[in-house]
């Protein structure tokens, strides 16, 4: 079973506009001829629609790193699926390590925002993963099953189609400490039994997982020589185009 293979950037809160631009036009024209692989960057929300501009007619599609789960009203600061929509976005990263841990998002945040998005037809990226002390308890298992039965609560097997999992262990963000290669592998062998008894095993069997946390040029290749690591999500390593284009093409 052949599964989409995504390569995700999470440019998180950093670039000016210009640079958002100049680094949009230098993956179009670094990327060359990548088959069937997509290619995604999450934009900060003041410059996806600068980015869809300069992504237009390339494979790269781009989404918003954060929505809230109402379509409009008084909420001061947030951004709607609907605005995300407007800007041509198409993917919206839901549940990201630093919404749930530093803005304190919770799993039914997370489902509520999967709902919506999927009612807008934006493609939901749904971030899961544990924290240094609940795997060294040995409780790694447990999170990710409490965050999959969370995200997904509700959503019937034709939305889950749409929706991408990142499995992000939160102590490999940012930290430069990735996992390896086999302990990544165990989380996604995992996420898709988990996802096979929720839904099916055909529904399983074609959803992509990708692997985030310390993705580098020089650790893609055993990451993504996984069997069941369609891809990635990256973050620091996205925000120069020459390291992103070196992880795509790997
Ligand atoms: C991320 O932001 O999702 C991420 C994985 O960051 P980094 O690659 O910098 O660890």
């Amino acid at each position: 079973m052949k599964r989409r293979e995504i390569f995700a950037g999470n440019w998180k809160m950093y670039k000016t506009y210009s640079d958002a631009e100049k680094t949009i036009k230098s993956l179009v024209e670094g990327l060359g001829n990548i088959g069937t692989r997509e290619v995604v960057v999450f934009s900060p929300s003041p410059y996806a629609k600068a980015c869809v501009e300069a992504a237009k007619n390339s494979p790269i599609a781009v989404g918003m790193q954060n929505m809230y789960f109402e379509d409009e009203g008084a909420f001061t600061g947030e951004v709607s699926p609907i605005m995300v929509k407007d800007c041509g976005c198409k993917y919206i990263l839901i549940g990201h390590s630093e919404r749930r841990h530093v803005f304190g998002e919770t799993d039914l945040d997370v489902n509520k925002k999967a709902k919506l998005a999927l009612k807008h037809g934006l493609d939901p990226m749904v971030c899961i993963g544990e924290l240094l002390e609940e795997r060294e308890k040995g409780t790694t298992s447990e999170v990710i099953k409490r965050q999959i039965d969370g995200a997904f609560d509700g959503i019937s097997p034709q939305e889950a189609l749409k929706i991408v999992i990142a499995y992000e262990p939160v102590w490999a963000i940012g930290t430069g400490k990735v996992a390896t290669p086999e302990i990544a592998e165990e989380v996604h062998v995992l996420v898709r039994k988990l996802i096979a008894e929720k839904y099916d095993q055909a529904i399983s069997d074609i959803m992509p997982i990708l692997y985030g946390g310390s993705v580098k040029p020089d650790n893609i290749s055993g990451l993504f020589a996984q069997e069941n690591i369609d891809g990635v999500l990256v973050g620091g390593a996205s925000l120069e185009a020459n390291s992103f284009l070196s992880i795509i093409n790997v």
